[in-house]
Parts: structure tokens; sequence; C-alpha cells
């Protein structure tokens, strides 16, 4: 992991979160498929999911190192906004920009910012806004950057379904992916009895939702389990595409 002011070798992909959980559990898979093929993936997340009623700061935050190693990231980084009150303001934008100009990714991953988890959506408008910003030469001059737009953007599936623009082939990293989001362990431990962790907002037990969601998109395409992504706008083909 490195801190914020070290020099940093640039990535081939950036995953933008909310909360730390949010990138094992939504693009989990994804992550392990690129790190596994030796490319560098960093993850940044928003804050560090303080008001979450299972679990401490603390606790969580020795859990993200774990699950981190578990996906052989490259870099991890916290803006340490407040949980459970994210906005997507200018501040939150110029923040996501700046680091997307210091990483440098040649692939932008953040939360579609249709969700029921008011941060997931802050998360995911900024992270759009911040793409753009990031790519704009006077800004970055104006922060002693250079620019860099991602030339790739995608968004990763929360609490709620989207017609996906693609699935990502999963089947032979989904347990270690499982392996990381167990490492938050805290946050599947019930805090008292009347705890059975089904609300609107997430139904159901965590790791349960991701392993049935995950087979269902990987059934889409013939694989055991697959990761759904949302682009914006059709995806430009070459004859490689085809096969
Ligand atoms: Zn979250």
């Amino acid at each position: 992991m490195s801190t914020p002011h070290d020099a940093i070798e640039p990535l081939h992909a950036l995953v933008v979160a909310a909360h730390p959980d949010d990138a094992e559990a939504w693009i989990g898979g994804t992550i392990l498929t690129l790190t596994s093929a030796g490319k560098r993936v960093g993850v940044l997340d928003c804050t560090r999911g303080e008001m979450g009623t299972r679990g401490d700061a603390a606790t969580r935050a020795a859990e993200c190192e774990r699950a981190s190693a578990i996906l052989g990231l490259a870099w991890r980084g916290n803006l340490e906004r407040p949980d459970a009150r994210l906005l997507d303001d200018d501040a939150l934008r110029d923040d996501l920009a700046r680091w997307i100009c210091r990483l440098r990714p040649a692939v932008l991953f953040s939360p579609h910012p249709r969700d029921r988890h008011p941060d997931h959506v802050a998360a995911g408008l900024a992270a759009r806004a911040a793409w753009q910003r990031a790519g704009l030469a006077r800004w970055a001059a104006g922060e002693g950057l250079a620019a860099h737009r991602p030339p790739r953007r995608f968004e990763t599936m929360g609490h709620l379904p989207f017609e996906p623009s693609l699935v990502v082939d999963t089947t032979d990293v989904h347990e270690r992916k499982l392996d990381a989001l167990r490492a938050y362990a805290s946050q599947h431990t019930p805090r008292d009895p009347s705890d059975d962790g089904r609300h609107q907002l997430a139904p159901g037990g965590l790791l349960d939702r991701v392993d049935v969601r995950d087979r269902w998109f990987g059934g889409l395409i013939g694989a055991r389990t697959g990761e759904p992504l949302f682009h914006d706008g059709p995806l430009p083909a070459d004859a490689s595409w085809f096969g």
C-alpha cells in the first residue's frame, strides 16, 4: 500500500468505491482476473465505513488490509470522507480527479449511480464527473498535475440491477473473491440476535447475495460465475472482437 505522497507507478486499473468491502463485493472477481494476469490494480475508497452497524473503523481497516492482500492490489487509498454522509460535491470530484491524474489508470471502474445506498450514488456521480475533469489540461495544470482521462470507464453493479454492457468471466477466481469478502469478518457477524442482516437496503447476507448474483451473471455468458459491468454508450469493436 502507498501513502498519499509516494511517487506511484501508474496503475492499469483504478476502482473507486464508497466503502471498504464494496470493491470486493461488486468487482472483486474482475480485480483478481486482472491481478492474476500481472496487471497493477488499485482501489480508492471514499469512506472508512465507520457508520456501519457491524464492526468499527479500526476492525474494518485491518480487514481491508487483509482483503487487499488477497486481491493482490498494488495500491489502496482512502479519502476519509464521512460515511453515510458522502456528497457528490466539487471537493470530492476534485479529489477523485487528482488521484486519477496521479495514478494514471488505463481503466476506471466506479459505482453505477442508480443504487439504494446514497453513498454509492454520490461516489458514482462524483467519479463520472472526475473522469471528465481529470482529462482537462487547464484544470490539471492548476493542480500541478498532468491531465489524464482513462481511455475506458466502466460502472459496477451495487444493490440494483442494470442491463450489463458486458460480463467478466470470473470462474477461475470466484472462490478467492469470496475469501476477500470473508476477510471482512465483522460484516458477516450479527451484532446481536435481532440482527439477521435483512432490510430493504441490503436484504439477506452479503456473501450469499454476491455468490448467487455472480452465478446468475456467469450463466448469461456460459461461465460458472461472472460480474456485470456497464459502459456508457456503445463499446467500439474491431475484427479482434469477433474472434
Ligand atoms: Zn457500500
